[in-house]
């Protein structure tokens, strides 16, 4: 025969309470995202070099410029970067963005191959290879903070 207990629930000594179950889970839960987003960054800056690395080798002959390394890193506030030895920086999280966009930080980065500065000269070099680009450059602007995992 069963008893019936109307006593509410106590903890028993030793058990988690509920509130400590619930931490718990969502301890477990953001470290599994964190997992996740470990591998899935590591995927778009493999992809990243693959496929920027193909769109400067597609405008360099365009631009008339060449570059002498590439890296793809993880900036918070810059896109791209380009010193004055031809070191170009992306950052991966353009794979994020649309393909027309990576396209304009990729010329933009170029230019500054020909022109290290942000003068009249330098933007109408950009304008030249891509029209439209005060439209993505707004984009970016605007987006830009919308690009994470
Ligand atoms: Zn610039």
């Amino acid at each position: 025969m069963k008893t019936k207990h109307s006593n509410p629930a106590q903890p028993l000594r030793g058990a988690l309470t509920q509130t400590q179950r619930d931490a718990l889970t969502q301890k477990q839960q953001n470290a599994l995202t964190q997992t996740q987003r470990s591998a899935l960054e590591a995927r778009y800056r493999k992809a990243a070099r693959e496929y920027i690395t193909a769109r400067v080798a597609y405008y360099e002959p365009i631009i008339g410029v060449t570059h002498t390394r590439l890296s793809i890193r993880d900036q918070k506030t810059r896109w791209g970067s380009c010193s004055s030895r031809g070191g170009l920086n992306f950052n991966w999280r353009l794979m994020l963005a649309p393909p027309r966009v990576l396209d304009y930080v990729v010329v933009h980065e170029l230019c500054h191959r020909k022109e290290m500065n942000h003068s009249k000269a330098f933007w109408h070099a950009v304008e030249t290879v891509l029209p439209d680009y005060r439209e993505l450059r707004k984009w970016l602007r605007e987006n830009g903070n919308t690009l994470v995992l």
